[in-house]
């Protein structure tokens, strides 16, 4: 069934200019007017949440309800490929940005006949492809390990055969969390690996051997300024970020690389909105690309009480044609992800949460069914130090298990 609440919005729609200069933030998009944002996850809920504390309007779509769509002021639930429903969408909004990149391109190219989109097409389609993804940053002369376009089992013959064991093959588009992966050692039967990954378009990468993982959120505004976090350090578990804290102690020169390379991505890319760049850092102090998301992004959100602007402050900020606030660091800070398993044996502790570490914050997405890897929420803990901030925020993850 499809819901559509968007005919509300025909009176409090607000009157844009559908490609506002570049130079001049003359044609910027003021509190009261409605943004609309595609996706109904949760990062899709907390541009939701920074928009309306800043006077904005929120129009979701989504496939299906989530948590984005609780904090909405308006909502359509229908197919990204409803192009009917989407344009009585766009016509009651000012701009329109995503919070996940598994979208449609004909959605937005629909879109920018009525409103802006930010950030621009071209950025989301690079980043919706590895290949696409990593033979951009290539050409840029953006520094990525070594990598093979696999389109058949010949191909990943000829990749291994390059590139050598252990090589993670990559399914093009789709993959996520580590979801369509798979690692090839010495020993694998590559007819069964490619069986296995059931794609006929993939992306075979070296195995890189990183010292630390670490990502970089930029937010550039209409006027060309660029902003950066970072860089936060990420530990995965499962192939899912778990823990980012910031600031990281890594040599000046290496953080330099990685705030050099989402700065050249930027304005390589002409990109006017918010997005992160994920990276590893080698033992001799190089530093890779491993992938862009053209969006905030899970490992920015301890920009919500670590520094002066959030990423998702920052999202409509960009998407408005305002100029992008301040990045500075508030405080050292920690985030922990909270996923579904947790709840196995129920609700976890909040009252000894709350009681034992009042100065934690907590985020839930309000996803009722918790499932396991289900992202549902985070913990935020800022301290004097970054290594404080873990250790803390750890522990307030550890008293909510029961
Ligand atoms: P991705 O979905 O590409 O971000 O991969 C998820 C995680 O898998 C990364 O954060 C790394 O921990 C690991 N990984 C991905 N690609 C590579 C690689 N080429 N070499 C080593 N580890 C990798």
């Amino acid at each position: 069934m499809t819901v559509d609440r968007t005919l509300e919005l025909s009176e409090l729609s607000v009157e844009c200019d559908a490609q506002p200069s570049p130079e001049c933030f003359a044609g910027a998009i003021l509190p009261g007017a409605t943004l609309g944002v595609v996706g109904g996850g949760q990062l899709g809920r907390m541009f939701a949440l920074a928009a309306r504390r800043m006077g904005y309007r929120v129009a979701v779509w989504c496939d299906e309800l989530g948590p984005a769509t609780e904090c909405a002021d308006h909502v359509l639930v229908a197919d990204y490929q409803d192009l009917d429903a989407g344009r009585k969408f766009f016509s009651n909004i000012s701009a329109i940005t995503f919070e996940t990149e598994k979208l449609p391109v004909s959605l937005f190219q629909a879109a920018a006949k009525l409103v802006p989109v930010r950030p621009g097409i071209p950025f989301l389609e690079m980043s919706q492809n590895r290949i696409r993804e990593k033979t951009g940053l290539q050409q840029a002369g953006l520094p990525v390990g070594p990598f093979h376009v696999v389109r058949s089992l010949a191909d990943l013959e000829a990749g291994i055969a390059r590139l050598g064991t252990p090589a993670i093959l990559k399914t093009a588009s789709g993959g996520y969390d580590g979801k369509g992966q798979i690692r090839i050692e010495a020993n694998s039967d590559l007819g069964d690996v490619w069986t296995a990954l059931g794609t006929n378009e993939a992306i075979l990468e070296a195995f890189v051997p990183f010292v630390d993982e670490i990502s970089v959120v930029a937010a550039r505004d209409a006027s060309g300024t660029c902003v950066t976090y970072g860089p936060i350090h990420n530990t995965h578990s499962q192939h899912i970020l778990d823990v980012s804290y910031c600031p990281v102690e890594l040599p000046e020169v290496v953080q330099s690389r990685a705030i050099g390379a989402a700065t050249k991505i930027a304005e390589t890319f002409a990109v006017v909105g918010v997005f992160c760049v994920e990276l590893f850092v080698l033992a001799d102090g190089q530093v890779w690309v491993n992938e862009i998301a053209p969006r905030p992004h899970n490992s920015g959100h301890l920009t919500i009480e670590g520094h002066v602007t959030s990423q998702f402050e920052q999202q409509v900020r960009c998407l408005c044609g305002l100029p992008v606030g301040s990045a500075a660091l508030v405080r050292p800070v920690a985030m922990a992800n909270l996923l579904g398993d947790r709840w196995e044996l129920g609700q976890p502790d909040w009252e000894r949460l709350a009681g034992e570490f009042p100065d934690v914050q907590w985020h839930l997405y309000g996803k009722t069914e918790a499932r396991r890897g289900r992202k549902m929420g985070h913990l935020t803990v800022t301290e004097d130090a970054a290594n404080a901030a873990v250790i803390k925020v750890l522990a307030a993850r550890t008293a909510l298990t029961r």
